[in-house]
């Protein structure tokens, strides 16, 4: 392997746009909070817990995801999460995130949503790494779930940007939450949901179609459709992919056969993000590594890909543009790897 072509991967800037915060609980984390909140947890050590890590599909993994979310009850809990994965972005020379959190894992357990937004808040204010929201309705939930949410959300309206879908794919389609992102696009809010994942192509056009979402999370099934994948390539859909899920989760057996290269060749804005990095054991940087290990990836795919990152975000123009001109000062100082 080109270790030059690695150090440069890991040391470019780069955003995330695909992270789940409360995927970003460590196992020692958990513990620590479970102590403090006086949560029984029904592992014995961290390296129990870390061992049930053994999940074969996305259900399994949401299983032992939401059992890991049970010990975040107060509003510091939600910081000291969020500052810790905010920690790791950083060393992972992540200049830009946009923060996915899942406010119904915590309302559920009778945690008040204002505690969940102002804790992850406090801590994206508090960091040196540029940071916005993105609430994401579970999927496997009602509409009027989503919509409850959605109101009880609306009071900190200035501390998210947009909305997301997340949770099992399968059985619960775009459509179901049609009425839900009408409403969230009236409010001004950006779109994104996970489609394409688990789920069958028709699940990204319906997310396009009838959710009307400007990024695509995950999508790497998209593919297997020819006429889709020249539209999302026309579009500049952006598609967030997150390599190391992928193969935790099985959508492909081994990083050799992900379909990251075949998605750039596509001329699709793929991205490279980690997804649950604790779970699938590894922030953004492993991702990139695992998948440069694994693929013929080069130099212009790593530029490529940072260019991809900023120019698929949220940010103002003049914020990406910054950015983007960061990384073309960084790849002009390799002529040849
Ligand atoms: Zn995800």
């Amino acid at each position: 392997m080109n270790t030059q072509l690695l150090h440069i991967v890991q040391n470019m800037p780069k955003a995330e746009l695909h992270i789940h915060i409360e995927g970003s609980l460590e196992p020692e984390l958990i513990f620590a909070l479970a102590q403090r909140n006086g949560v029984p947890l029904s592992y014995p050590s961290v390296d129990a817990l870390r061992a049930a890590y053994d999940f074969h599909d996305l259900q399994s993994f949401l299983d032992i995801y939401y059992a890991g979310a049970s010990v975040l009850l107060k509003e510091q809990d939600f910081y000291d999460m969020t500052a810790a994965y905010l920690a790791k972005a950083k060393a992972d020379h992540v200049r830009h995130t946009e923060i996915f959190f899942d406010p119904q894992t915590h309302t559920a357990r009778g945690v008040p949503i204002g505690d969940v937004i102002n804790g992850i808040h406090r801590a994206c204010a508090d960091s040196d790494v540029s940071a916005t929201l993105i609430l994401c309705f579970l999927r496997h939930l009602s509409e009027e779930d989503a919509f409850a949410t959605l109101d009880a959300a609306l009071p900190y309206r200035d501390k998210f940007i947009g909305v997301g879908l997340d949770s099992s794919e399968v059985g619960h389609p775009p459509e179901k939450f049609e009425r839900v992102f009408a409403r969230c696009r009236e409010l001004g809010l950006h779109l994104v949901a996970h489609a394409g994942e688990e789920g069958p192509p028709a699940y990204i056009r319906a997310a396009l179609d009838l959710l009307h979402v400007e990024r695509i999370d995950h999508g790497v099934r998209c593919l297997e459709d020819v006429d889709l994948t020249r539209r999302i390539a026309s579009e500049k859909m952006a598609l967030t992919v997150c390599p190391l899920s992928n193969i935790k989760l099985r959508v492909f057996d081994h990083m050799r056969e992900h379909n990251l290269l075949q998605l750039l060749d596509a001329g699709l804005v793929a991205t490279v993000n980690s997804d649950d990095p604790a779970y699938f054991r590894g922030y953004v940087n492993a991702n990139y590594v695992a998948a440069f290990e694994s693929l013929p990836l080069g130099l212009q795919h790593a530029h490529q890909l940072a260019k991809n990152s900023f120019a698929a975000s949220f940010l103002p123009q003049a914020e990406k543009d910054k950015y983007l001109a960061e990384v073309d000062a960084y790849f002009a100082a390799f002529d040849v790897v």
